[in-house]
């Protein structure tokens, strides 16, 4: 199964990713974490994207296509993948379209998480991520503090604010958003695929709920 994650900036569209890749055992693709790999280890995509990153833009929809690409085309992607962050603008959306369809594949399914700006700020801001690239959590200082301040309950390393997670480049990522999302969503609902999720934000239990909600579709769709 091929299943697409949309929603903005924050909306946990990773979270809820990251939990149905591994309930249905199908490899987790995060375009921003590639990215931000790359970055770290400044290779040549990582100087191209640096600038895009910093300043909450789109890294162009050739290079992106190129990266997904080549890591769609690695074996334990065979039986279908988990694309979060990916695509974000129609014409990534085709290109996905047409490199499945040589394979004989296709997108089965679009998840949108729809969380209000306002609630994606509140949440944004307080977001701290775990430093260990191979766990990746993600924590809010108040709706989902760990246990120990500044340490990843699951792998005990350092919490980082990712370099993009101030207001500044919220607000960017935002505008991005809603000036692509609308024609990208347009699609897979024309296409038959899109499912629409309204993750309550303020209650203890959003990411089981929206995970269990994700799952029941899949399993009955
Ligand atoms: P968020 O959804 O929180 O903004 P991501 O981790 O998905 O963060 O992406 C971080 C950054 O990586 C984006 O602001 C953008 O610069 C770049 N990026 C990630 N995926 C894509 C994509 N599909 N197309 C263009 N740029 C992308
Ligand atoms: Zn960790």
């Amino acid at each position: 199964m091929y299943i697409i994650m949309l929603g903005g900036p924050g909306s946990g569209k990773g979270s809820v990713g990251g939990r149905v890749s591994e309930d249905f055992n199908l490899p987790h693709i995060a375009t921003g974490d590639i990215f931000r790999a790359e970055l770290k280890s400044e290779t040549e995509l990582g100087k191209k994207i640096k600038k895009y990153m910093d300043n909450g833009l789109l890294v162009p929809d050739e290079v992106v296509i190129e990266t997904v690409e080549s890591r769609l085309s690695q074996e334990d992607v065979k039986n279908g993948a988990i694309l979060d962050g990916f695509p974000r603008t129609k014409d990534q959306a085709i290109a996905l379209d047409k490199f499945l369809a040589e394979k004989g594949k296709k997108v089965d399914a679009a998840i949108e998480l729809d969380v209000s700006d306002e609630d994606i700020v509140k949440r944004i801001v307080k977001r701290v991520i775990c430093s260990n690239k191979s766990c990746g959590e993600s924590y809010n200082t108040e709706f989902k503090p760990s246990k120990e301040e500044g340490i990843c309950d699951k792998c005990g390393s350092t919490l980082i604010k990712r370099a993009d997670d101030n207001e500044e480049t919220v607000m960017q990522r935002l505008k991005v958003y809603h000036d692509t999302s609308k024609e990208l969503l347009e699609y897979y609902k024309d296409t038959g695929v899109l499912y629409t999720v309204h993750p309550n934000i303020y209650s203890k239990t959003v990411l089981e709920d929206s995970v269990s909600e994700v799952e029941t579709y899949l399993k009955n769709k």
